[in-house]
């Protein structure tokens, strides 16, 4: 029987999304509930975004205080939330100033319009290009959407905002031919998520720091699925040794509510004045003070020791998969990719029956962003489970 739920929502939603016959209706640490009762073991954690998993009693309780003060007053007035958390993230990263969003796309098209601004105070009027790289993924709308070079994300929606220039991710030499003197910034993230999980390599990213001082433009790094402690470090990039001029978050910033945020450089925020962008809900106090107490929470160095074990253990028992499917295991964290020989749809599906939530990442590429909670015994269920399924692929 189908639930009157889904009726309803294929009766009345936007059909753009593709979704399973269950509807989810509670959870608890790595597992959610469907409506029958059935357990799902959580391996998606709605996208990269709920770090602490469900029903944790710090973030509700974080949610709660925060419920009890006040929820909005919009940007034209001093909250102590949204300044608090400003300092923390300041804080715990390079950058000196915060710009709030409302989600990932949101703050990278506050980072390209902050780019754009730069170069705009400066005495090239062709400086306008944004360097992107293949497998990119930087968001939805239309500044974002130009960065995303996926023809079917893409196709349909031309004219996007012209500057976008494509380069080969992890190519120096594609690189130094693509960042100019017309380059006003250079997109990428430090591991690429929705692209199928490849990792910057240090060598690149320190490339790209080199040509972007050589040619005055800024680097932004793109960290909203992979930066919060989601790789076993707070932030993604700090491993390579490079500091970029802007670094974008969301997903997981607010646990599970709706935050964006553009990190950057008194340098950067210098050319930014009132009027220049803005935003109505961005920041408000009730959603940065949730974020708040989710910085403090993942950025504690056992937390992120952690994530780095949890992951580790991830790869090896997924590099243990005797499978004639299996292409590649990779990742870093609890970010890590199974790149198959085969489409992944059926894999992902025969994963509901199984009770377990995956995504893919790209057409071959399954990929595991879970709770940052996960233990290794949610692991072994994974690796049970997920051996079964593609042995029943094969
Ligand atoms: C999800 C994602 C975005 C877009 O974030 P939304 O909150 O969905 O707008 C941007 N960049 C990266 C790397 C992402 O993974």
């Amino acid at each position: 029987m189908v639930s009157p739920i889904i009726e309803l929502e294929n009766t009345h939603i936007v059909q753009s999304y593709k979704r399973p016959p269950f509807v989810l209706e509670r959870g608890e640490g790595m597992t959610l509930y469907d409506e029958s009762g059935k357990a799902y073991l959580d391996w998606v954690a709605g996208i990269a975004v709920n770090a602490l998993g469900y029903g944790d009693p710090g973030l509700t309780g974080a949610i709660q205080s925060a419920a009890t003060g006040l929820i909005h007053t919009s940007n034209l007035y001093y909250t102590t939330p949204q300044a608090e958390l400003a300092a923390l993230l300041c804080e715990k990263s390079f950058a000196d100033r915060v710009f709030f969003t409302n989600s990932g796309t949101e703050a990278n098209e506050g980072a390209i319009k902050f780019a754009r601004k730069v170069a705009a105070d400066g005495s090239n009027p062709n400086k306008t290009e944004i360097v992107h790289f293949t497998h990119a993924f930087h968001g939805r709308t239309m500044g974002s959407l130009a960065l995303t070079p996926k023809e079917k994300y893409q196709k349909a929606f031309q004219p996007l905002m012209p500057g976008a220039v494509l380069a080969e991710f992890n190519d120096i030499a594609a690189a130094e031919a693509a960042i100019t003197d017309n380059t006003c910034a250079v997109f990428i993230e430090p591991v690429q998520g929705e692209g199928g999980i490849y990792p910057a390599t240090p060598e690149f990213l320190a490339a790209l720091r080199r040509l972007c001082d050589q040619h005055g433009a800024l680097l932004v790094f793109d960290e909203v699925q992979c930066g919060m402690g989601r790789t076993g470090d707070l932030w993604a990039h700090t491993v390579s040794g490079v500091t970029p001029d802007i670094m974008t978050l969301a997903k997981p910033l607010a646990g599970g509510l709706p935050i964006g945020a553009i990190l950057t450089t008194e340098a950067v925020a210098s050319h930014i004045h009132p009027g220049d962008h803005g935003s109505t809900f961005a920041g408000n106090p009730f959603v940065t003070g949730v974020a708040k107490y989710v910085v403090e929470r993942i950025s504690q160095p056992e937390f992120l020791a952690h994530v780095r074990e949890t992951g580790e253990y991830l790869k090896d028992r997924l590099s243990e998969i005797n499978s004639p499917l299996i292409k590649a295991v990779r990742g870093r964290g609890l970010m890590v990719g199974l790149e198959l020989s085969i489409d992944v749809t059926p894999v992902v599906e025969s994963g509901y029956q199984h009770g377990l939530l995956m995504v893919g990442a790209g057409a071959n590429v399954i990929r595991f962003v879970p709770p940052l909670i996960a233990e290794k015994q949610h692991v072994d269920t994974l690796i049970e489970r997920l051996t079964t399924i593609l042995a029943e692929q094969s």
